[in-house]
């Protein structure tokens, strides 16, 4: 394919992260949209897979640019021998290594998830801690980190906003932000209360499962005489 048709077809795809024209939803679309996000899925659940909130914390550790799939798929065997911070210690970085080799950053990440279970065991008695800036302060764990462990562990009502939850907040008009942390502050500001603590899940899977990156399933899509965005499939 010639340079100029390669920018056709390029030209030619839908832009995920493209707002929504500039404008933005009110109270009542937010209302509306959440009253159907939880009608479809009344208990939404995190894909990563764990067995407590240590084992949690590895995972979403590990799941920085990877899907849930392949954390998991490695994940399963690893989390047999190794679900304390003492037990991850006892591993070590090299058989760690070997147990997530199919993850991308394996090496970075093996060495920050035993730095972290040191961590854990020499300020916070092996316990993973509850708030956010000892959560920031742990290797290889971020503000997108932070809110997840506090979501799913501690029922917190934070906000992750992963590539998922800052294209659908983009397109639809909910909460358009230039970079992550303004999409998460906005959500925050314009999700009602009763809403939080399964608005992130419900936003991840509308965006995994729906609101695709190329391919949006707009005919199928629950939202979508809500959802202002221009290049949407009717
Ligand atoms: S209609 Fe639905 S699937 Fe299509 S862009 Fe809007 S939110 Fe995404």
């Amino acid at each position: 394919m010639g340079k100029k048709a390669t920018a056709k077809k390029r030209a030619a795809k839908p832009s995920p992260r493209k707002k929504a024209a500039g404008k933005r939803w009110g109270e009542a679309e937010v209302v509306e949209a959440f009253t159907r996000f939880r009608k479809a899925n009344p208990h939404p659940k995190g894909e990563l897979e764990s067995v407590n909130h240590f084992t949690l914390l590895v995972a979403v550790v590990l799941s920085a640019q990877a899907t849930d799939a392949g954390v998991n798929k490695a994940t399963r065997a690893l989390f047999q021998v190794a679900d304390t911070p003492e037990k991850m210690v006892a591993l070590g970085e090299e058989k760690l290594r070997d147990y997530i080799k199919t993850i991308g950053l394996y090496k970075g990440k093996a060495k920050n998830v035993i730095a972290l279970s040191k961590m854990l065991i020499e300020k916070h008695n092996a316990q993973v801690p509850k708030t956010r800036e000892e959560l920031q302060a742990l290797p290889g764990a971020g503000r997108k980190t932070a809110n997840v462990v506090l979501n799913i562990a501690f029922g917190e009502p934070t906000m992750a906003v992963d590539t998922h939850v800052f294209r659908v907040s983009n397109r639809t008009g909910l909460a358009p932000g230039k970079n992550p942390l303004e999409v998460e502050l906005e959500l925050m500001r314009v999700i009602p209360d009763r809403f939080m603590t399964h608005a992130h899940h419900w936003l991840i899977l509308h965006g995994r499962y729906t609101c695709l990156a190329r391919n949006p399933k707009c005919p199928a899509c629950i939202i979508s005489d809500l959802c202002l965005w221009p290049e949407k499939t009717l």
